[in-house]
């Protein structure tokens, strides 16, 4: 099999982002508040899977929103929800304006992977209600679905992509990818929608060019959000769209609005905006490798993770599981850490092709 290797240097890292996941512990805020004579329905809280959830959740949000049949209604954010809620509420027949302190690509959901993650850090097991892996697996299946629309679509806003997980071990040992200590305990529901999920498939020894005794190969969704924002902003400027750049101080300031229906996606903002500190921050940075169009895979090996976007060549570590960055708020962008993950990636392709082992720390 003919794959190209990824040319992992740090001299190719030419930038580096950090994003702040929106987490809720009892899962996303999609309840209906009245504000006087306006009504808001939340749409915030999606943790690490907002663009994998966004259809299905804003599709709650607008059902929530349309109740009251406005002509009209006003939806606060530009990122994944937002613009997902705004043009589903377009479809629904409204006539929309989106308030935002910032548009896409400066809004916070720019700066994810896009991978399709759908229960990454979305709630504690112990906090998520009784409905909640219900309503997850709804979001996850509507979202999904609305996805297809998006693939093979020139500028591919939605792909899908073959990813290998390279391992010392067989995924039927207990050590495999084992989990760092997971105090909080997130809750996990993939196993819900398994069958829209591909199974890892163990490759046979020397059918890829990676030099590893275990090489898992799977398949799944990926979102080149440069182009898929793009995609949507468009769309919904075409559907007649409004977009006014504005800053809300406090929820009262909604009542000042012409619209007397809000969908409210402030995303990590709802913290200040809200003052809701169910809201935790949870720090995730990435590396930007210089693209290579060629490389057409994504790659898992030691808790780093690759994901070859049409922008850039995502990199991140992900050393301490869904703890990482937990409760941390700082956006500055940490080189170090990058430069690591590069050149443990590095490693992978000194041996590209070649025979040597990959074991941890055995390395010859
Ligand atoms: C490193 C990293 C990687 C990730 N990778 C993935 C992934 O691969 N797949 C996935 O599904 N999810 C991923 N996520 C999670 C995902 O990015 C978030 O869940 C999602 O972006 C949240 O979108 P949002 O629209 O709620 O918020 P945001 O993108 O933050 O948008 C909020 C909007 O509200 C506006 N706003 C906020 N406050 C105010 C105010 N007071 N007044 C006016 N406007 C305001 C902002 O300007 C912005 O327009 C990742 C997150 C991180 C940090």
């Amino acid at each position: 099999m003919s794959l190209a290797p990824l040319r992992a240097s740090v001299d190719r890292l030419f930038d580096l982002t950090v994003c702040l996941r929106p987490f809720r512990a009892a899962g996303p805020r999609l309840t209906v508040e009245r504000l006087g004579d306006v009504l808001v329905a939340h749409n915030y809280g999606h943790g690490g899977s907002g663009w994998s959830l966004s259809w299905g959740s804003s599709a709650i949000a607008v059902q929530n929103a349309m109740s009251a049949s406005p002509s009209a209604v006003a939806v606060v954010g530009c990122g994944a929800l937002g613009l997902t809620s705004a043009l589903l509420a377009q479809r629904a027949g409204a006539k929309v304006t989106i308030y935002a302190r910032e548009l896409l690509p400066q809004t916070r959901s720019a700066r994810a992977t896009g991978s399709w993650t759908p229960d990454s850090r979305i709630a504690l097991q112990s906090a998520a209600g009784p409905g909640f892996a219900a309503m997850w697996e709804q979001m996850a299946r509507t979202s999904f679905k609305t996805y297809r629309n998006y693939l093979g679509l020139p500028g591919a806003p939605v792909e899908w992509l073959d990813r290998y997980v390279l391992s010392d071990v067989s995924r039927d040992d207990p050590t495999y990818r084992r989990q760092p200590s997971d105090p909080l305990g997130f809750a996990e529901y993939h196993d819900r929608i398994s069958d829209i999920t591909s199974k890892p498939e163990l490759m046979p020894q020397g059918s890829t060019p990676f030099d590893a005794p275990f090489v898992y190969r799977s398949s799944s969704m990926m979102f080149n959000i440069a182009d898929y924002g793009h995609t949507l902003l468009t769309d919904f400027l075409t559907a007649g769209g409004k977009i006014i750049q504005t800053e809300f101080h406090e929820p009262s300031d909604l009542t000042r609005l012409a619209e007397k229906v809000v969908i409210n996606c402030p995303g990590y903002g709802a913290r200040a905006l809200w003052r809701d500190e169910s809201i935790v921050p949870v720090r995730g940075q990435i590396g930007w490798l210089i693209p290579q169009p060629e490389v057409r895979y994504g790659l898992f090996y030691q808790d780093v993770s690759i994901l070859p976007r049409r922008d850039g060549i995502v990199v991140q570590a992900v050393e301490g599981g869904d703890m990482k960055g937990y409760g941390n708020d700082n956006e500055t962008p940490d080189r170090e850490e990058s430069e690591r993950a590069v050149r443990t990636i590095a490693n992978v392709y000194a041996r590209f092709g070649g025979r040597s082992a990959l074991h941890a720390g055995s390395e010859t």
